[in-house]
């Protein structure tokens, strides 16, 4: 049965298995069963071929989404799976964790048309794993070395899309970073059950393998001066994310009152790649949490509470449930894990006995009619504060950048503290160095990061050729 039949069409039903919610609640693998060969296949020839790629002008990428279904549905795995490395340097990931309700599915004609779209990320990650499993990934050897040399900071999505990029040029690619194993928020903040590491891992091995030096357990600005650095390569690349937190701002808060998020997700990330437990890690067992936050941090927070057995776990988010920036599919996973959802709930005060944290105060909040052509805003509901009792409060309120770049008084940043880049260029104000991921856009997509190191190594390859060009000429 397949979506054209005798020239009428034929409607499968969106196929996309999840492990139950109780399987789940038992440890951290991802909570998605891969689709078999038939199931992709049957998921990909859903694909209308409308004519006009919503889909692909959603994605981030540009991915050539209507082709790579068409070749998966005739039965052409490898063949669709290189027309999906031609425009990204790791499907297999962005297809598992892009949220895809806002972008290629949303966009996809059979979700506009009130039909469930295409499981677009799910036959992208099946190919990609299709591909690792029959060694169709190719490994990165460039046709011919070239002297140049580019240090990397950062190996996060971004910094890895441009090793890959240029390593595949054939330039000499150093990449760094000050945690102890690469991978950036793909291995220490987006937890197991939306990205297993070891799918992480194969593409930093592969990086590895094609040369790629890494150079790990450095912090630039700390262990290597900005300078030092530009003086070891020709050009620099800057991709280190955006890692201070944003801190509720609430009487009752002290040093030691609330946990990180991210200090949370790596502690657990830590424990699921078997690293030994250190002073300070965050259990949730038998205690009662509550995740301040509407975003992807504070959804990856309240399902790993729930991974770890706590008692209760409640979200407290000040703007109601279409007003979120989290994903939609990610509240829907919570919820069926058992995690209550506490909208237009503003934190007001931190209750506590002593030093220890008893619970949140909360203003109820109400959502007022818009401005013409103005999002609609939220005040309190007067008298109806509540109290949710709490052992830990976990604090996800998003990220801004970290002060490493202010301490380059020539590096200019925006308002925000994100890096400053030719819009096309990538270039900074600071001659031979380049910006793109997270620290560029501030927090945003992984498909973004993969995109911007991509483009950005094709402005540092640009760049080293039409310098030699001149020096040729
Ligand atoms: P990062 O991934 O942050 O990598 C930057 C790297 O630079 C890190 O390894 C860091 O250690 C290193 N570094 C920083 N400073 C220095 C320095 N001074 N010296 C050396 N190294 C340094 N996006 C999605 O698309 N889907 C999701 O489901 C999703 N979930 C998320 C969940 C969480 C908890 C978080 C925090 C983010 C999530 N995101 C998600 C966003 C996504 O992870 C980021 O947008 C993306 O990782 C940014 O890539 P990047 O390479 O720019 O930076
Ligand atoms: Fe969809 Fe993301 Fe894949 Fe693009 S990269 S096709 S947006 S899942």
């Amino acid at each position: 049965k397949t979506l054209k039949q005798g020239g009428t069409f034929v409607v499968e039903p969106r196929r996309l298995s999840k492990a139950t919610a109780e399987l789940r609640a038992r440890g951290f693998g991802e909570i998605t069963i891969p689709p078999s060969t038939e199931t992709a296949e049957k998921q990909a020839s859903r694909c209308t071929d409308c004519g006009v790629p919503f889909c692909q002008n959603a994605c981030p990428l540009q991915n050539n989404i209507p082709d790579w279904l068409r070749l998966s549905a005739e039965n052409e795995p490898r063949e669709a799976w290189r027309v999906a490395s031609l425009t990204s340097t790791m499907p297999e990931i962005c297809g598992r964790i892009c949220p895809q309700d806002r972008l290629c599915e949303g966009a996809c004609t059979l979700n506009q048309s009130g039909w469930d779209a295409v499981t677009i990320g799910s036959v992208e990650a099946w190919l990609g794993d299709q591909a690792f499993a029959n060694g169709w990934v190719e490994p990165i050897r460039p046709a011919a070395e070239r002297g140049e040399t580019v240090g990397i900071v950062g190996a996060g999505p971004a910094g890895m899309a441009a090793a890959d990029r240029l390593r595949s040029e054939g330039y000499q690619v150093t990449v760094y970073d000050r945690h102890d194993r690469a991978g950036g928020l793909l291995i220490y903040g987006i937890p197991g059950f939306k990205l297993e590491k070891h799918v992480v891992q194969r593409r930093v091995d592969r990086l590895i393998d094609g040369g790629v030096q890494f150079v790990l357990g450095c912090e630039i600005g700390k262990d290597v001066t900005l300078s030092e650095l530009r003086q070891r390569h020709d050009v620099v690349l800057l991709a280190m994310g955006v890692y201070q937190p944003r801190i509720l701002s609430a009487p009752g808060r002290g040093p030691d009152s609330t946990v990180a998020a991210l200090s949370y997700l790596t502690h657990q990330n830590r424990r699921d790649l078997g690293d030994a437990e250190e002073d300070g890690w965050h259990e949730a067992r038998g205690k009662r949490v509550v995740v301040i936050g509407g975003g992807d941090t504070a959804m990856d927070c309240v399902r790993t509470a729930v991974r770890q057995g706590a008692a209760s776990v409640t979200c407290l988010y000040r703007r109601d449930r279409e007003n979120m920036p989290g994903s939609a599919r990610e509240v829907v996973n919570a919820e069926e894990e058992g995690v209550v959802f506490e909208w237009l709930g503003a934190p007001k005060a931190l209750l506590s006995q002593g030093d220890t944290v008893t619970g949140v105060r909360a203003a109820r909040m109400q959502l007022t009619e818009a401005a013409p052509g103005q999002r609609r805003d939220i005040v309190p509901v007067p008298g109806a504060d509540f109290d949710i009792p709490a052992d830990i409060v976990i604090e996800a309120l998003g990220f801004s950048p970290e002060p490493f770049a202010a301490h380059e008084p020539d590096l200019r940043l925006r308002d925000d503290g994100t890096i400053k880049v030719g819009s096309v260029s990538f270039a900074t104000s600071l001659p031979g160095v380049f910006a793109a991921g997270d620290a560029v856009r501030g927090a945003s997509l992984v498909v973004w990061a993969v995109r911007e190191g991509q483009d950005a190594a094709a402005e540092i390859d640009r760049y080293f050729k039409t310098r030699t060009e001149e020096v040729a000429a």
